[in-house]
């Protein structure tokens, strides 16, 4: 039978890579909010067209235009491979309106999966993240350094760029503001009896994804 996730989970916690590999591994469709705006946006629909100018202008999306690009997505993909919702819904109405779109396809949500690392990790993550300043290809401190010291893999360049809000204080309050977001979320999935929680703290990708394997498959 397909299956219908939605992913949760704050900035860096690794729902997007878990999403993809296991998409990537089940034959599902990784279906990120951003993606969703491209690819309406390249497609030029009228949404699409919609959404292009409110991102030009500065605005954020609101949320009537959001369900509506994601019906308009799931009226045209194949259902029966599964997907993985993976940043929507990001509000309470977003998820009653996922409810109602997911009717009209006669389908409805297998589990909503929360991932979490702690606060702690969470900083670690991010704080070591830097970029080429030439190409923009992504390092981390820890985990993925330039193979020559200083030096980018990719251009050759020597110049790297850190993000001015990837330090402590701004991603704690950052995170403090992300989960008082998606508490009404968290709380409505768990009432239902969807929630499935992971805390991924000191866990590699690896691990993260076989644990995931044991829970959603
Ligand atoms: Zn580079």
């Amino acid at each position: 039978m397909s299956k219908y996730f939605t992913f949760i989970g704050p900035i860096a916690a690794g729902k997007g890579t878990q999403a993809e590999i296991l998409c990537e591994k089940y034959g599902m469709l990784h279906l990120s909010t951003g993606q969703i705006f491209r690819d309406a946006i390249n497609q030029e629909t009228e949404l699409g067209l919609r959404v292009k100018n409110l991102i030009e202008n500065g605005f954020l999306v609101p949320d009537a235009l959001t369900n509506e690009i994601v019906k308009e997505k799931l009226a045209n993909i194949d259902l029966k491979k599964g997907f993985i919702l993976d940043g929507y819904p990001r509000t309470i109405n977003q998820v009653y309106e996922l409810n109602k779109i997911l009717k009209m396809f006669n389908i409805s949500l297998t589990n909503a999966v929360l991932i979490t690392v702690s606060e702690e990790e969470t900083i670690r993550r991010i704080s070591g993240r830097f970029s080429c300043a030439k190409c923009g290809h992504n390092y981390h401190d820890e985990f993925n350094r330039p193979k020559v010291e200083g030096v980018c893999d990719a251009c050759g360049s020597t110049e790297f760029t850190r993000r001015k809000d990837d330090n402590p204080e701004i991603i704690k309050t950052r995170l403090k503001q992300y989960f008082s977001e998606i508490q009404p979320i968290i709380d409505y999935y768990k009432e239902e009896k969807l929630l499935i929680e992971l805390e991924a703290t000191g866990l590699s990708v690896q691990e993260v994804t076989e644990k995931l394997e044991g829970l959603l498959y």
